[in-house]
């Protein structure tokens, strides 16, 4: 009775707003219909219970780590116009929310980059550069429902990063040998170690790499264990400290997952992520590539403040 009371018009309005960008796994585990009330169910909890005591509704995304080091994948190691339309996109879902409930919500972006920054070949310059420039974007195009909260935000006035990783791990990871029994045993955790795998081992191949594809590959796979512990970590320490947050990802998810598998840009239609592409806009129209790809178009460079941001294409010209 209780909760057919909370299940107000407005909080499924606000869900469905969310659900328009929801990104669904290509088969497997996928809804019986839609809208599916089991993926609906924990996320409805959330909103409605912000909604109760009138509080801004927090969303909480890990994602934004840093720049992929593959340069032929980015441009550089800041972020560039892909982040910022994915930036405006998710200021553009707060503006909506806003219309639909007044206190509206908040993105707490949780920046991963430092949690696992040594396995995927950035180093913490770069992580901390990165971030930097992402809270000056988000204030350059005020958007003012973004946050950015990172490892660094849990030790304050911490300048030893390897410190705070250890200290994630000790906490709030489980062990390496139950992540490798995990993927074992196949399934779920596979599929996501392979995926994993895949990325480590192309971010290793970008130009400059000197080493063979079957040392690089090898490395991908001893590395990818401790992404997914530290990830996962992540997620825990994030976990106990948005209790009340819904939680979102940039990865699929199951039918009736916890967490709710979004896009980041409107256009999005691929796997791509801003920090793993470039931003290649055709003739008005914005879409994520490798920077391989866009030079392979014939794609032009352009820079904004000195530095490259994106690239442009015209249908038209050729
Ligand atoms: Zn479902």
């Amino acid at each position: 009775m209780v909760e057919t009371a909370l299940r107000s018009e407005v909080a499924v309005a606000v869900l469905r707003l969310l659900m328009a960008y929801q990104r669904q796994l290509p088969s497997g585990d996928t809804c019986r219909e839609l809208p599916c009330a089991a993926c609906d169910e924990p996320h409805l909890r959330k909103i409605t219970a912000a909604m109760a005591t009138g509080r801004e509704i927090q969303l909480v995304l890990p994602a934004f780590p840093a720049k992929s080091p593959n340069r032929a994948k980015t441009i550089s190691h800041l972020p560039d116009m892909a982040e910022r339309v994915a930036l405006e996109f998710l200021q553009s879902l707060c503006d909506r929310i806003e219309r639909l409930y007044p206190p509206g919500a908040r993105f707490v972006i949780c920046s991963d980059g430092r949690v696992f920054g040594d396995l995927i070949g950035v180093p913490d310059e770069a992580v901390t550069a990165y971030r930097r420039e992402l809270v000056a974007m988000i204030d350059q195009i005020g958007a003012e429902r973004l946050d950015v909260f990172d490892l660094d935000d849990v030790h304050l006035g911490v300048d030893d990063h390897a410190a705070m990783r250890e200290h994630l791990v000790t906490h709030y990871a489980q062990s390496l040998e139950s992540v490798r029994a995990e993927v074992k045993a196949g399934d779920k955790a596979l599929s996501i170690y392979r995926g994993m795998t895949r990325f480590l081992f192309e971010d290793q191949l970008g130009p400059g790499y000197e080493g063979s594809r079957a040392a690089a590959l090898r490395e991908a796979r001893r590395r990818a264990y401790g992404v997914i512990q530290r990830s996962r970590a992540w997620g825990s320490l994030l976990a106990e400290r948005f209790p009340d947050a819904v939680r979102l990802s940039i990865h699929p998810q199951p039918c009736g997952a916890d967490k709710l598998g979004i896009l980041l840009m409107e256009t999005a239609d691929g796997w791509l992520t801003p920090w793993h592409g470039v931003a290649v806009v055709t003739d008005g129209r914005t879409e994520l590539v490798k920077r391989s790809d866009a030079e392979r178009l014939g794609a032009t460079l352009v820079r904004r403040g000195g530095r490259p941001s994106h690239y442009v294409l015209s249908r038209l010209t050729g």
